[in-house]
């Protein structure tokens, strides 16, 4: 048997047996693992091993039983306004379901850096900001998972898609998004059809910020309501792709995500 200590963010708990509860932890180090805690309706660990907090996770290990029972939990994080909101609490079951689905993107250490620092901003920020930092969120996702569209430039002329020419003219127009080529299609390469996803300029080029500029520079760019809904058909949409299956907690969170 061994002790280990590690950065660690609950996502679930279930009950498991009488008094036990069956716990899914993400770390840096691990990935996704499930554990143990042991412990009646009274214990003190119980209220500090809830979904969403986060700290450092004390375990042990048997390895040839193949058990990880939970020995401690040094809480940093408790990120208490999720609890007040309900969109930041589907947005919370939302992330988790993809963390499971994907298995961290295959990356768990910088899959670590990505959902904490978007679980942080949102425990600091109100309920308008969040819903852009999950497009954020998700856009960074799809890049770790290696299924993100490029949005410099048109995959037909190689143009780029921000430049100034396809501002004025043509700003009621739409970008073509081709999943063939997995990028865009200028406004003057397309002929639109039925079924086809578009997007406006305002869009594309946010996208293009979050994959191109720090957090920082990007937290202050701000995007009218219709670009903000462009944004997020088009991320969710990307986003079930990559786990590959529809995803129960935009199902249960219709409305609210
Ligand atoms: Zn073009």
């Amino acid at each position: 048997m061994r002790n280990f200590s590690t950065p660690s963010l609950i996502l679930s708990v279930t009950v498991s047996g009488e008094n036990n509860r069956r716990v899914t932890v993400f770390s840096p180090d691990e990935g996704i693992f499930t554990a143990t805690l042991y412990g009646g309706p009274k214990s003190k660990m119980r209220s500090l091993v809830s979904p969403m907090n986060s700290g450092i996770l004390y375990y042990y290990r048997d390895e040839v039983k193949n058990q990880t029972k939970i020995t401690d939990f040094d809480v940093k994080n408790y990120h208490l306004s999720f609890r007040e909101n309900l969109f930041k609490t589907y947005a919370a079951s939302f992330v988790t379901e993809i963390l499971i689905k994907t298995k961290c993107a295959g990356s768990s250490s910088e899959c670590w850096k990505i959902v904490n620092g978007f679980l942080d901003g949102m425990e600091l920020c109100d309920e308008n900001e969040s819903r852009l930092g999950l497009i954020r969120f998700l856009w960074r996702y799809l890049s770790l998972s290696g299924c993100r569209p490029q949005t410099k430039i048109c995959c037909v002329c190689g143009e780029s898609l921000h430049s100034e020419k396809l501002n004025s003219s043509s700003i009621s127009e739409k970008y073509i998004y081709s999943p063939f080529e997995n990028a865009f299609i200028c406004p003057s390469c397309q002929n639109p059809r039925a079924g086809d996803f578009l997007l406006s300029k305002e869009a594309v080029t946010y996208l293009e910020a979050v994959a191109s500029l720090s957090p920082k520079e990007v937290r202050k760019i701000t995007v009218s309501k219709t670009g903000f809904f462009e944004m997020k058909e088009f991320v969710y949409l990307l986003i079930e792709q990559v786990c590959g299956t529809k995803l129960k907690s935009l199902e249960t969170g219709t409305g609210i995500l």
